[in-house]
């Protein structure tokens, strides 16, 4: 019993389920064309590889090389970040916008629309700064 224990304990540790497959690609820091971790295929890498197939430019994976991959972790943190600060915003943004429009004039259409439009707005902003998850960079 014990020695099983032991042994389930050991083949659990050497499992490499933590390792990510390395793919060759282009590296989103350095921009080398090096062996890498793939980024996680989120729907703006589908869009991105999408683009490139329909435009022909060949489909060069996004990776990150063993030396940018810390680096790529800190930027990844830093754009999952804004995103949460972006929800906050957007709906802080939504509240007060409906609440003022009721206070000042009542609710309608010109309080909701322009109150569902500034809210995706800022919504969509850190996308600006958008930047991929990789594998076993956590
Ligand atoms: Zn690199």
């Amino acid at each position: 019993m014990r020695k099983n224990a032991a042994q389930r304990g050991l083949s659990g540790k050497g499992s490499d389920t933590g390792n990510p497959q390395l793919e060759e690609g282009i590296c989103v820091l350095c921009g080398g064309r090096k062996t890498g971790v793939p980024a996680q295929k989120d729907f703006a890498i589908r869009f991105a590889r999408w683009l490139r197939r329909t435009l022909g430019t060949g489909e060069a994976h996004s990776i990150a090389c063993k030396s940018c991959l810390a680096a790529c972790a800190r930027k990844r943190d830093a754009f999952e970040s804004e995103m949460r600060l972006g929800r906050i915003f957007a709906v802080l943004f939504f509240i007060v916008f409906l609440a003022g429009g009721v206070y000042f004039g009542g609710f309608g259409m010109w309080t909701f629309v322009p109150a569902i439009i500034g809210s995706i707005i800022i919504l969509l902003l850190p996308y600006g700064k958008y930047f991929p998850k990789f594998q076993g960079s956590h």
